[in-house]
C-alpha cells in the first residue's frame, strides 16, 4: 500500500482494522478466528490468580481484582478468575513457581522478583537510568519487547503480559541532604535489586527489609534512608512523620513495570475468544495502573505537602552523573550474565537511544518550554 492510496482508503475509512492491528504487531486472524471461538464454546473455566501484594493493596492488588471483574464481564460469566492476596494461597515471592507448577493459573507481580531464576527478566519490570514507562510500554507492544519476554518464559510454562506501571517514582526519604556523592557512603538504605546494587557501588548499603518493617526500621535508625513508590503509598506508610527530605527523582525506577503471568498451557487450552478477552483486559490493567498512579500521587503530594515540614530535594547533577556511572556497570554485568539477558539487553537499548532522540524533541522539549 503506497502512501497515497494509505489516505485516500483513511478519508473512505477503507482502511481493515487487520492493516491497522499488522501494523503494531496485532494478528490479522485474530478476527476471524474470533468469530468462529464465539459459537465454539460455552465452557465455562475457574482459574485462580495469586499475587505479591498484601491482599486489597492500593492500585496493585486493586488492579489484580479489577482485572478479574473485566474478564468475568466480557466473557459473560465464562472465565472466572479468583484473586488471593499475597500470602493466602501461596507465599508471595512463590507465585513465579506456583503459577508454572499448576498451584495457580495465573499472578500479578513484578518481573525483578525473579531475578535470581531469570536475571534477564529485570528488563521486564525496572532499569535504573532506564526507559520511563511511555517508552517501555512502546518497546514492549510494538518494538518486540514481549516477544523477548515471551520467549525469556517460554521454557518455564509462563506467558507474560504488561500489568501496569507505577511511572517515574520518587527517589526516597532521608534524614540528611544528599550534597555530593561521598554523602552516600555508608549510607544504610532500603533499595531492592539492580538500584540496591548501584548504591552499593557508590559506598552505600542496600538493606532488604519488608514493607511492614520500613517505619519502623527508619524510626529506630536500622536504615538511615529508604525508598517506596510515589506520594501516594508513601503517605499511607507514614514516612512524612519521620523523615525530613523526600528526593527526587527515582532514578532506580524510572517506570517500573508490573506484570501478568499465566500457565502456558492452560492458557493455550483457552478458546481463542477468551484469550484475546484476557489480553484485552491485561492492556486495560496496564493503562489503568499507570493512570491511577499519576491520579492518587498528584492527590498525595498535595496532602503531604499539606500536613507535614518535609523539604522536597532533588538530588545534585553530579551525583546523578556518578550513579549513572555505576549503573552502567551494573547492566553491563547483566548484560553477560547470559546469552538471553545479552539479547534482551541488545533489544532494549537500541530501542531507548532511539527512543531518547525522539523523547528530546518532543516529550522533553515540552516539559522544558512549559516549565519556563
Ligand atoms: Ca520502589
Amino acid at each position: 500500500m503506497n502512501r497515497k492510496t494509505f489516505f485516500k482508503g483513511l478519508a473512505l475509512g477503507t482502511i481493515s482494522l487487520p492493516f491497522i492491528m499488522r501494523s503494531c504487531g496485532g494478528d490479522p486472524t485474530a478476527q476471524s478466528n474470533l468469530q468462529s471461538a464465539n459459537t465454539a464454546s460455552s465452557k465455562k473455566y475457574k482459574w485462580k490468580m495469586v499475587t505479591t501484594w498484601p491482599p486489597n493493596f492500593s492500585v496493585l492488588g486493586e488492579g489484580a481484582k479489577l482485572f478479574s471483574d473485566w474478564v468475568k464481564k466480557m466473557s459473560a460469566g465464562r472465565l472466572e478468575i479468583e484473586v488471593y492476596g499475597g500470602g493466602e494461597l501461596v507465599p508471595a515471592l512463590d507465585c513465579f513457581d506456583a503459577v508454572r507448577n499448576n498451584v495457580a493459573d495465573c499472578a500479578s507481580g513484578a518481573a525483578y522478583y525473579w531475578a535470581g531464576k531469570v536475571p534477564a527478566a529485570q528488563f521486564f519490570a525496572s532499569i535504573p537510568f532506564g526507559m520511563n514507562a511511555q517508552q517501555l510500554n512502546s518497546w514492549l507492544y510494538c518494538g518486540g519487547g514481549l516477544e523477548l519476554w515471551e520467549e525469556l518464559y517460554a521454557p518455564y510454562n509462563l506467558i507474560p503480559m504488561p500489568g501496569g506501571n507505577t511511572g517515574v517514582q520518587m527517589g526516597g526519604w532521608f534524614n540528611k541532604e544528599i550534597t555530593e556523592v561521598a554523602d552516600l557512603e555508608g549510607l544504610k538504605m532500603r533499595m531492592p535489586g539492580l538500584g540496591g546494587k548501584v548504591l552499593a557501588k557508590a559506598g552505600g548499603t542496600a538493606v532488604l527489609l519488608p514493607g511492614g518493617e520500613l517505619y519502623t526500621g527508619l524510626e529506630r535508625g536500622i536504615i538511615d534512608a529508604t525508598e517506596w513508590i510515589g506520594p501516594y503509598h508513601d503517605y499511607k506508610m507514614g514516612f512524612h512523620q519521620i523523615a525530613k527530605y523526600y528526593y527526587t527523582p527515582g532514578w532506580h525506577e524510572p517506570g517500573t513495570a508490573l506484570e501478568l503471568i499465566f500457565n502456558k498451557k492452560k492458557f493455550e487450552a483457552l478458546p481463542e475468544d477468551l484469550q484475546e478477552i484476557v489480553r484485552c483486559a491485561a492492556e486495560r490493567l496496564n493503562q489503568w495502573v499507570l493512570n491511577e498512579f499519576d491520579a492518587q500521587n498528584a492527590k498525595y503530594l498535595e496532602l503531604l505537602k499539606q500536613e507535614s515540614q518535609l523539604e522536597i530535594r532533588s538530588f545534585p547533577d553530579d551525583v546523578m552523573q556518578e550513579l549513572k556511572k555505576y549503573t552502567s556497570e551494573v547492566i553491563d554485568d547483566l548484560a553477560n550474565s547470559d546469552a538471553m539477558s545479552r539479547k534482551i539487553y541488545d533489544s532494549y537499548n537500541s530501542f531507548k537511544t532511539k527512543g531518547k532522540a525522539w523523547a528530546d524533541l518532543t516529550e522533553r522539549a515540552y516539559y522544558e518550554k512549559v516549565s519556563i
